[in-house]
């Protein structure tokens, strides 16, 4: 029943191989999301223990409106990045918000390490720690399909669970939601993997009664009514993100080659136009979105000699093809479907792969690091070089790839080439050069993230802001984004989901909250990342900034180092009350 003064927390220790559920009376004030999961991972955590060390927690959390409302699909997880060696933060959608819902679980929290490889599965009924030596070295889509077919559970289900690479502890390895939605970012797959955690099946079939019907019917139809029949959300559903990559192309923004370039000349035929025009095969929606902003798109390919070929779906959207397209010159919409198949099987970070596959094959340009090593010659636009690459890479075939498997910063550490190792933080960039704003947003943001604080949205507002302007933005927008987070709506919804909307869908369920108690939760769920992030070591002022984005025209023209590190200085001085 909504509007239950508890929250119910699903702790599962794997050490000792047991689970409870509390009730917990004191959580209410961080709402749901990434607030409730950062609460909890701030009480679990051990500062002193390394970020990879299996006594570190994962947290998922829901949020209130969490598959009631129409876009609210995420789930939040939070954890220790081995990645960045800080705050993880993630978010997937498809159907676990509502397997979590059903199974009556607001929270998981999974701590320790199992003997041997295991999966779970959560009801509202029982948790099992389950054998997963069968289902350990496969593909993430080989270990979705045995799940489905030998856990059918009762009512709405749920499967997240990674591959090979995240077993082997890919630092950027990501857990599959669903098949089509990821905890993509900042190496959760190598958490669980370190954990000997395969997978976790989630499915519920429990009532979810709401007291006042019609109040929040009343108020469903209208934010659905927002949803389908006004233009905010038109581009998600249209061409998707990927309608992007042309104009970012033509505006001097889109990272090519490594960040070598802000334009891609073959930028016509792997945007989003090109792909639907070519191979789009159908759309999908997370549950209980009536948007549908997955592209799936159809590539035909030989599988074996005498005219043997297959289909295969694969999803696409502008993040995947600026990382495994425009960011390593790939010339045709085959080449990336065949890079994104192989990091989905693995279970990679498409994002951060293709940023270190760029820094790869400079390095090889500059003679960094040469075939000896690599097993293989590299270029952009060489197909079969970056798949032997990746395989390597999964494998941990030697030391290289063992430290390529850490992340693009460690390998420029090892190997040279800081300079156009393109990370902010340990994160692997995104693909926006559109100016400072872009920069900086990833460089402060929590999670090191463009979706932090959005700052290459600032860079395209004309005029751009500046200054403290800028800083000032990126700030209230991150705080912003907590709440929305704590809610668990999905960031292309948001605006749909201004504050006065999210005052009013609350209210329907029986929460009251202000605007102001909505503005003090963003502010201390900001305020608990900083937090956590000073014990886990991370300071701003010691990152370093590759040189490359002050070398590569961006929207703005020639960034200035000088300026850059002018607005660094700002940030710190707006948030050293933290
Ligand atoms: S807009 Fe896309 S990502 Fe967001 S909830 Fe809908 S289908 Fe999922």
């Amino acid at each position: 029943m909504l509007n239950e003064n508890f929250m119910r927390v699903l702790t599962i220790d794997l050490d000792k191989q047991e689970s409870g559920i509390t009730e917990r009376t004191d959580l209410h004030n961080y709402l749901g999301g990434i607030g409730l999961a950062m609460a909890l991972f701030a009480e679990n955590f051990v500062p002193d223990r390394a970020p990879g060390d299996s006594c570190q927690p994962v947290v998922f959390a829901n949020g209130p409106l969490s598959a009631i409302f129409p876009v609210v699909t995420k789930v939040a997880a939070v954890f220790s990045s081995p990645l960045t060696g800080e705050l993880g933060e993630s978010y997937a959608g498809m159907r676990l918000a509502l397997a979590m819902r059903l199974a009556g679980v607001d929270a998981v929290v999974i701590k320790g390490r199992a003997a041997k490889p295991v999966y779970l599965t959560i009801s509202d009924q029982q948790v099992l720690i389950k054998d997963a030596a069968h289902l350990w070295g496969l593909s993430c889509e080989e270990t979705g399909r045995i799940l489905r077919e030998t856990e059918p559970g009762r009512g709405h289900r749920s499967c997240i669970r990674i591959g090979p690479a995240g077993e082997r502890l890919v630092a950027y390895s990501s857990v599959n939601v669903d098949t089509y939605r990821h905890f993509g970012r900042l190496g959760l797959g190598a958490v669980m993997g370190g954990k000997n955690l395969k997978a976790m099946v989630v499915y519920g079939d429990r009532d979810y009664p709401i007291g006042n019907y019609k109040e929040y019917d009343r108020v469903y139809q209208e934010i659905y009514r927002k949803v389908v029949t006004t233009e905010v959300m038109d581009k998600y559903h249209g061409v998707g993100t990927s309608v992007n990559v042309m104009p970012l192309s033509e505006m001097k923004a889109l990272p090519t080659r490594n960040l070598q370039s802000s334009s891609f000349e073959h930028a016509g035929s792997i945007c989003g136009e090109a792909f639907a025009r070519d191979s789009l095969y159908r759309k999908l929606a997370c549950t209980g979105c009536p948007v549908g902003c997955i592209h799936i798109g159809l590539h035909r390919r030989a599988f074996d000699e005498g005219y043997e070929y297959e289909p295969v779906a694969i999803s696409y959207d502008h993040e995947l093809i600026f990382a495994l397209g425009s960011f390593l010159g790939m010339s045709s919409q085959g080449k990336i479907y065949e890079l994104i198949d192989r990091v989905e099987r693995y279970g990679l970070d498409a994002i951060s792969t293709g940023v270190a596959l760029g820094w790869v094959t400079e390095a090889f340009n500059k003679g960094l690091v040469d075939v000896n090593l690599l097993g293989t010659e590299v270029a952009f636009d060489n197909l079969e070089g970056y798949l032997h690459v990746i395989d390597a890479l999964v494998q941990g075939e030697n030391e290289f790839y063992r430290t390529l498997a850490r992340g693009t910063r460690a390998a420029a550490a090892r190997y040279g080439g800081r300079d156009f190792a393109m990370n902010l933080a340990g994160n692997e960039i995104a693909g926006y050069h559109t100016g400072y704003g872009a920069i900086l947003g990833q460089l402060a943001g929590a999670r090191h993230s463009h979706l932090d604080n959005a700052g290459y949205s600032f860079d395209q507002q004309s005029p751009p802001l500046a200054g403290e302007e800028l800083v000032e933005g990126l700030i209230k927008e991150e705080k912003a984004r907590n709440v929305l987070n704590s809610l668990c709506i999905c960031l292309f919804a948001r605006k749909v989901y201004d504050v006065e909307t999210v005052v009013k869908a609350l209210c329907s369920i029986g929460i009251s909250k202000t605007a102001e108690d909505l503005e003090e939760l963003g502010e201390n769920i900001f305020r608990l990342k900083m937090d956590v992030k000073k014990k886990m070591g991370f300071d701003l002022k010691d990152v370093k900034v590759p040189e490359r984005f002050f070398e590569t025209l961006s929207l703005h023209g020639q960034l200035n180092r000088e300026e850059f590190e002018k607005l660094v200085s700002l940030y710190l001085e707006k948030t050293n009350r933290y």
